[in-house]
């Protein structure tokens, strides 16, 4: 069975907050707990879901892993960060955290209030050039801002908000579940702790509108695809004068004419000509930074790499720059005209009969005879 999102498995938004996870995880392990359950084999497989969600999303590196990669950077049978997680070892651990939380600490409990605005993720195509010295780029992202007209409070100028007379304004309200008392969120005003009589009609009592915001983005040079860069507080407005999330610009570079990137080295492909190749020269290949000369000897044989130190990528976490790799390609001579023909037919007769100017075909060839005279 294909496994579930994590997010979707707890009901939250990819942007969660710590607070929202443990929340909304602790609702469902209160459901779905077997104690609650007995023989109930559905329920078991909600809860060990559940579970396995909230562990790898509350360790900020197994997020970090489960965001970039999905189940496969975490997945215990992939080996991936989540390793060591199987079966029910670490249960008790979340569990106890969970609940000595959800015990102890219910009194002073969560509290509806200040949220955290949404963490926003925003893929920055570049070109190699610009991801290899660094660029500045300007973008725009939608994003949540608080309401300029009621300052986020949601309420219509001259109003304000009331408390909440279900919960009185705690934003939690208390359940009596079984043998358990239950902490939830105030199902009126959504954990808030305030009603909104008079809703403010820009936002419609949310505080927040949708907005779009320009920003400067400074790309350091050496940057790759996956790279990720992280604007403090540019993500979304948090609810209840919360803070902001943040914006992850990440990086992805376009595919280049010419060279292919293998970390801090460069690969390009340079054609030669047979003629060039037999009797060594000079070539021109392109980097980076402009054409550069590079010398053949003669006997060059076709795929061999040459190899111009310094002429690659300088990695963005530090380090010396990487190589240019150049392998040339020998070019089978087209379109020969008559005189071309007869020179190149002279030429093919003057190597019969020595097989010391075919190297690799003669050894071919000793291989192909050893081999049928085994047979
Ligand atoms: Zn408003
Ligand atoms: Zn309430």
């Amino acid at each position: 069975m294909a496994k579930r999102d994590y997010y979707e498995v707890l009901g939250v938004e990819r942007g969660a907050d710590d607070a929202e996870l443990k929340k909304a995880y602790r609702r469902l392990a209160m459901k779905y707990h077997p104690d609650r359950n007995p023989d109930d084999k559905a329920a078991e497989e909600k809860f060990k879901e559940a579970n396995e969600a909230y562990e790898v999303l509350s360790d900020a590196n197994k997020r970090a892993a489960y965001d970039q990669y999905g189940h496969a950077g975490v997945d215990p049978q992939m080996g991936g960060a989540g390793a060591g997680f199987a079966g029910g070892a670490s249960f008790s651990d979340i569990f106890g955290d969970v609940f000595s939380d959800f015990f102890g600490g219910a009194r002073g409990g969560q509290r509806g209030g200040p949220q955290r605005g949404s963490d926003l993720r925003y893929t920055l195509e570049l070109s190699l050039e610009e991801a290899v010295r660094g660029t500045t780029v300007t973008i725009r992202v939608p994003t949540l801002a608080n309401c300029k007209t009621c300052g986020g409070s949601g309420a219509k100028k001259g109003s304000s908000p009331t408390t909440c007379s279900t919960c009185g304004g705690i934003g939690q309200v208390r359940m009596q579940q079984g043998f358990f008392s239950v902490q939830q969120t105030c199902p009126r005003c959504h954990g808030s702790g305030k009603m909104i009589t008079d809703p403010c009609g820009d936002c419609h009592g949310q505080g927040r509108v949708e907005e779009h915001k320009t920003l400067s983005v400074k790309v350091p040079a050496g940057v790759d695809t996956g790279d990720r860069i992280r604007l403090a507080g540019e993500g979304e407005a948090g609810a209840q004068g919360g803070p902001s999330g943040d914006l992850y610009v990440v990086v992805n570079v376009r595919e280049h004419d010419i060279f292919q990137r293998d970390g801090r080295d460069l690969y390009c492909e340079v054609p030669i000509s047979f003629a060039d190749a037999a009797l060594g020269g000079e070539l021109e290949v392109p980097t980076l930074d402009g054409r550069v000369k590079l010398k053949i000897p003669e006997g060059t044989q076709t795929g061999k790499l040459f190899r111009l130190r310094g002429k690659g990528v300088t990695p963005v976490r530090g380090g010396s720059a990487g190589d240019l790799m150049c392998r040339v390609v020998v070019e089978t001579p087209v379109k020969l005209d008559k005189h071309q023909r007869e020179l190149l037919e002279e030429f093919r007769r003057s190597l019969q009969s020595d097989s010391s100017h075919s190297p690799r075909a003669s050894g071919w060839f000793e291989g192909m005879k050893r081999f049928f005279d085994d047979l």
